[in-house]
């Protein structure tokens, strides 16, 4: 259980846990003054009325604070309902009525509050907590219970609550560790995407912890405040989302430009490596060393991975390690290996997760998948077979050696006219190279006869025509995959989570609309 790894933290002493630089200073914190200040947590919690089983939100911005709040209320035996920072209100006030939580942790960085009888602010409790003592009855959880519920972050639909057990989260640490054995005490991440997510959660935060490691907060998400940070810590390992890689690419290369190192960049990066990644990095040193010289691992999940981008940090001698997962298996289920990094594949299934086809349909089983959605039995039998193999509702090929690629959701593909199956995923990784277009998001409106395959474009200020930009996608995609419409899109912005994906159920019900 959670309870048996946090009693692992204690006796690792003054070893650095968690770095804040979120502050005005630098401030750490070390496993014990974890151990510590999280059963402090856990009394404080008890004294405001909190009992075992009881929903806690949790809704702040990633800091050592929300990581002692956790373990608070993990070692009172209550249940964790992390909320993204990020949520407005009334997202906060639905998932709140639906868990019906007894208190609610809020920050004060946010305007917009829960105005509740019961809450307490995060920011308080480096002072609150001085004031108690540490809870000194021991819980001793079973591994099925419930630790913590995940609302889903709703890129297609209503967000449900996944129930993760203890037994799912250490299930998933444990495989990780054995599918990709590289994390030592030694390592530091640098946690950048929300906590309230399952991917930065197992990744940038039970990981690291599980292992002694330490986790690193920057001052902001801003690309010169992530170098900043990776300038001054020594950073092993970033958890990305394709996005933020993309972003960060496009401000590496214009580094390259200005040191003249964009040709040979180029002629390297068409080829198949034939420079060892040291030679690589030493290479590219002047751009390089603003990463630290510790830093070389990019772990990338969430969405499909331009293989452009791969190739990139590949060629500038990083480790790109794609994995792919949900909320509802923990969230990691496959991830590329040490040994061996393939462009456009999440990799084979971490030990211990099994995982096949049902058509064309991922269904997987282990420990680490959830046990169904919290008060919500329909959507629960929805999401598993007769068999009881959870039903990703993602679309993947796997290779004979096990390795799995996703195409696409199935909620997601476009079945056009003629009957061809249109993955949108594919068709936005080529628009989104056409010069113009800023990013895309390709639907399906139907058409009575089959769905067109319709394009949402975001363009930049170069003032290029729409019709020019589908001419050159479509100069690249076959006859049966072209793109027969679009809309502009005249907001900054689509709308996105918080892992920077496109909720592109909005954007069509919002093109329908217009339509
Ligand atoms: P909701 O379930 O409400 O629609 P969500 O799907 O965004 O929200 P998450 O658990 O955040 O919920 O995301 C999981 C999904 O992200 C997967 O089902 C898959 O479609 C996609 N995904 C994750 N990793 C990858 C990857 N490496 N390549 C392609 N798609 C990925």
């Amino acid at each position: 259980t959670l309870v048996d790894l946090f009693h692992s933290f204690a006796p690792l002493g003054d070893k650095t846990a968690l770095i804040n630089r979120t502050g005005v200073r630098r401030f750490t914190v070390s496993y014990r003054e974890l151990s510590d200040l999280s059963l402090r947590m856990a009394n404080l919690l008890a004294q405001r009325g909190v009992a075992p089983g009881d929903r806690v939100l949790l809704w702040g911005p990633n800091s050592s604070w929300w990581g002692v709040a956790y373990w608070g209320i993990i070692m009172l035996g209550a249940i964790a309902v992390p909320v993204d920072f990020m949520s407005d209100r009334a997202r906060a006030e639905s998932i709140l009525g639906l868990t019906k939580a007894t208190l609610v942790l809020q920050s004060r960085f946010k305007p917009e509050r829960l105005d509740v009888p019961d809450a307490l602010f995060l920011e308080d409790l480096q002072y609150l907590l001085q004031e108690v003592a540490p809870y000194a009855d021991a819980v001793h959880p079973d591994p099925d219970d419930i630790a913590q519920l995940i609302y889903t972050s709703g890129t297609t639909g209503n967000p449900k609550g996944v129930i993760l057990t203890h037994r799912n989260l250490v299930a998933n640490m444990v495989q990780i560790n054995e599918g990709v054995p590289i994390i030592t005490p030694d390592f530091s991440f640098l946690s950048l995407l929300p906590l309230s997510h399952m991917f930065e959660q197992m990744g940038g935060f039970f990981t690291p912890l599980y292992r002694g490691a330490t986790v690193i907060y920057p001052r902001t998400l801003k690309p010169s405040a992530i170098m900043e940070a990776l300038g001054e810590e020594d950073v092993y390992v970033i958890m990305s989302v394709p996005r933020l890689m993309q972003l960060l690419k496009s401000s590496i290369e214009r580094e390259l430009a200005e040191k003249k190192l964009d040709g040979v960049f180029s002629w390297l990066a068409g080829k198949a490596q034939p420079l060892s990644k040291g030679a690589r990095k030493r290479l590219f040193f002047p751009v390089h060393k603003k990463f630290g010289s510790n830093f070389t691992v990019f772990v990338s999940g969430g969405a499909p991975l331009d293989p452009d981008v791969f190739r990139f940090w590949d060629a500038m001698g990083f480790t790109v390690l794609e994995g792919y997962g949900l909320s509802e298996c923990s969230p990691v289920l496959c991830v590329n290996t040490i040994d061996r990094q393939v462009a456009g594949s999440v990799g084979p299934p971490l030990p211990g997760v099994e995982l096949r086809l049902d058509g064309k349909e991922v269904v997987v089983k282990g420990d680490n998948v959830f046990p169904g959605y919290y008060q919500n039995e329909d959507a629960t039998r929805a999401a598993f077979t007769a068999d009881g193999w959870f039903k990703t509702g993602d679309l993947g090929e796997i290779t004979p050696d096990g390795w799995l690629t996703i195409k696409g959701r199935e909620k997601e593909l476009i079945v056009t006219g003629g009957g061809v199956n249109v993955y949108p995923d594919e068709l936005e990784g080529v628009l989104n190279k056409v010069p113009g277009v800023k990013e895309s998001c390709v639907i399906g409106l139907d058409r009575g006869s089959g769905e067109e395959v319709h394009a949402v474009l975001l363009l930049d200020d170069s003032g290029k025509r729409p019709e020019e930009i589908l001419a050159e996608a479509n100069a690249k995609l076959d006859s049966l995959h072209q793109i027969t419409g679009y809309t502009i899109w005249n907001e900054p912005e689509f709308p996105k989570t918080t892992t920077l994906k496109i909720r592109k159920f909005q954007v069509k019900e919002h093109v329908k609309k217009g339509a």
